[in-house]
Formats: structure tokens, sequence, C-alpha cells
């Protein structure tokens, strides 16, 4: 689905296939824009099987559901009347028929596990993405060669999810994310430096009275905040203070839960809920919830969609010269929270289309915890399979430009190939 788009728009082009045999779906990990429009496809291709890790079905399914109350509150909001694109009965339906996976197990297409003496078969492996809960790699095998797809990954270690391990074997097609393409890692940059920095940076603004939003992604980076600020309640970093949390986050948080121990990751005895035990806010307290010295707002959606909590929320804080605002991650640069940081204190900004633009006096300060991987890594990576073609997709134009020019004088051997999307590719 595509994130910044809405109605048919956000829609994957589904004209140019529909003529086709669709025999199996994958699903990477459950983030909106790799499962977002999943009931309509399985609707247009009845007959193709769905396939996705146990931990992306029952995310994803939280998190369709949550996109029907979206959509059909927005039917009125923005006048689209397209939508819902699909109902509660119709997600849970859907769902019914998802097969789960483990990772590292080789898979038929027709969803059996599959002998390793079967080599001409179209066989499937998920590898584990460290991205989100959940998330994955797909491995494709078929008539002896391999097509890898690297979802949205990250090859270092979070505050939650562990770094990815990916194939190292022969690949003959790498389709490779670029989110981060764009910025270098900067020469000094560590994961416990910018945990010291964020800590300083939170107890200074308390101090000063003020409270703190902190736009995240309601899948993945809410819970590795929620565990950062855990760690530094435990270190002594900061006193406590009361933190919160929207109810789809909290809705996730509690698959964290309950996954803690069945899941490849750090900190498996921390029970976020528990031991963290933010306070929830819904579109009606978000509204009212005094805007109080010492508190932090983990809110979502983490690019300040219209409407969402992040948005109202912060609608209410930029023009409080007290206030502050801590970006963490990735956001869009044409969305709200991209305008808003880039924009900067003493600016003015729209972050929503049908409220009047507001001076920001608020505070901003910018921090870096993506939950994908660096455009280094993703580099050292290609390089280690030096595959005969590399697709680059999933990344700002910028971002992918860096990436084709970078790879294309690294690995002359191979073709680096930005797709365009509505054309025919020979892999
Ligand atoms: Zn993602
Ligand atoms: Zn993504």
């Amino acid at each position: 689905m595509h994130p910044k788009n809405t109605g048919e728009e956000a829609l994957p082009n589904l004209k140019l296939i529909a003529d086709r045999e669709i025999e199996a779906i994958l699903i990477s990990h459950a983030h909106q824009d790799h499962i977002g429009t999943l009931p309509v496809v399985m609707r247009r291709f009845p007959s193709a099987r769905v396939f996705m890790t146990e931990a992306t079905a029952e995310v994803g399914s939280v998190l369709l559901h949550n996109s029907v109350n979206v959509m059909t509150r927005q039917r009125e909001e923005i006048g689209e009347a397209s939508y819902p694109l699909f109902t509660h009965r119709e997600t849970d339906r859907a769902s019914e028929r998802w097969r789960w996976c483990p990772v590292r197990q080789r898979i038929s297409i027709a969803g059996e596990r599959a002998p390793r003496r079967e080599r001409n078969a179209l066989m499937f492996e998920f590898f584990d993405a460290g991205h989100v809960l959940g998330s994955t790699g797909i491995l494709l095998r078929a008539e002896g060669k391999t097509v890898f797809y690297t979802g949205d990954v990250n090859f270092d270690d979070q505050t939650i999810m562990e770094a990815a391990i990916f194939p190292e074997e022969k690949i003959d097609v790498l389709i490779m994310e670029c989110t981060r393409g764009d910025h270098a890692k900067p020469v000094d940059w560590t994961r416990a430096g910018e945990e010291r920095r964020l800590a300083e940076a939170l107890g200074a603004a308390f101090e000063r009275g003020a409270c703190v939003l902190i736009p995240v992604f309601a899948l993945g980076k809410t819970q590795e905040m929620l565990a950062m600020l855990h760690k530094f309640r435990r270190q002594r970093l900061l006193p406590e203070f009361p933190i919160y949390i929207g109810g789809l986050s909290s809705k996730f948080t509690d698959i964290y839960d309950r996954r803690a121990h069945m899941t490849r990751r750090q900190l498996p005895r921390l029970q976020l809920m528990r031991e963290v035990a933010p306070f929830i806010l819904n579109d009606e307290t978000v509204r009212d919830a005094p805007l109080r010295g010492g508190r932090g707002y983990v809110l979502s959606s983490g690019m300040m969609i219209p409407k969402t909590l992040s948005n109202v929320f912060a609608r209410r804080l930029i023009e409080n010269q007290e206030h502050s605002v801590f970006f963490v991650g990735y956001a869009n640069p044409e969305s709200p929270a991209g305008l808003l940081r880039n924009t900067g204190t003493g600016g003015e900004v729209a972050l929503d289309p049908d409220k009047p633009a507001q001076r920001i006096r608020c505070n901003i300060e910018q921090f870096q915890f993506s939950a994908h991987a660096t455009r280094e890594a993703l580099i050292d990576y290609a390089k280690k399979l030096s595959p005969g073609k590399i697709v680059l997709v999933h990344g700002d134009p910028p971002a992918v430009e860096w990436m084709r020019a970078t790879l294309s004088a690294e690995l002359p051997g191979s073709e680096v190939i930005v797709p365009v999307p509505g054309t025919e590719m020979e892999l």
C-alpha cells in the first residue's frame, strides 16, 4: 500500500496482473506498506495461497482491522467514497486463509515442507530480517536459480530486535530495500552513544518542565522506545515519569509481550505493558490530555499523518516554546513529520491541511534509531553476495539513486536495476 496516497491510488497496480494466475502471495512483515491492501489482493486472486510468519499474521490481523476503522472514519472526513476498501468480516475471512511459516524452512509454493532434493520445484524460505516482530527476507529457489528479497531489513541490533540473519549462499537476483540510501552513517554514531544523547535530552527537557512528544510507528518503534525508556529508568539515567502510548500501539505491545519467549530477541523477559506500564490515549483523550511537564508521549503515526494521535497532539504542542518534539526514525520528507522536522523552530507549518498553519515555537531534536539498515550495511551485503542482478526498491528517489551509483561502481559485474512501476522485468 502506498503510505501517502488514499483510496484506489494507494493500491498496487493490480490491473497489470489481472489476467495472470497468481499461485502465492508472500508477506515479508506487517507494516502498512507491506500488508495494508492484502484483503483486496486476496479478493482479486482468490486461489492464491498466502504465506507469512505466525507473528506477522497476529500483528497483521490487528493492523488490518484497525485500517477498516480508520478507512470507515475517513470515508466522511476526506470524502473517499471507495472506503473502506475491505470490511472486518472480509479481514477475518482473509486471515483464516493465511498460512504460517517458520523462518529457515524450505517450503514449496503449494505450502508443503519441501524436501531438499526437489531441485526444480519453486520453493521459498523466510529469513529473520531484524526489522520488527515477525519480519522476514524471502528467498525463492527454482530451477537451480535463487532470488532473494530483503523486505525491510536491519543488519544491526536494536533495543529489542536482533540483527538480521540473511542467506550468504549464491544469489542470482537480489531485490533490496533502499530506505536509508540518502544518508551516510555518521562516523561517530553508535547506538549506545545515541541512547545516552536521548536520555540526556529527555532529562534536560523534563528539568525545563517540558512534555516530550516522540512520534513513532505503532509497530516496532513504539516497542523499541518503551524498552529504551525502561532501560533509562532502570539505569537511573532518568527518574520515573509517566509514558503515554496509543490504543493500537498497546495492542502491538501486547503481542510483543505475549511472544517475548517465542521470538529471537533481546530482553526476552521484559514485559513492556506491565513493567513500563504506559498510560493509553485514544482519539478523544489525546485532545484534552493536559500538556504537563515531565511526561513522555510516544504516539503514532510516525509520519504524523493528519488525524492520528501524534498529529493531533503535535498541533496542540508546537506553539509552546517550553515543550519538545523528538524524532527518532525515518519520516518521508513530504509527510507532516518530515515538514515539521525540516522546517524547524521559528518556521511555520500546516500539519493538517484542514487546519490553519502554525508557528513552530517548541524545541525539536532528531535522534537516529532507524529500524532500517544503514546504506553502508546494504552495500556490504550486496558485495558479499555479488549477485548477477540487483533490483532496488523501497526508497525515495535520491536514496535509490545513491544506491544505484554506488553499487554500479563497486560491483561492475552486477546489473543494477531501478525498476519502473508497471514495466515487466525478466528476472
Ligand atoms: Zn517496515
Ligand atoms: Zn516498508
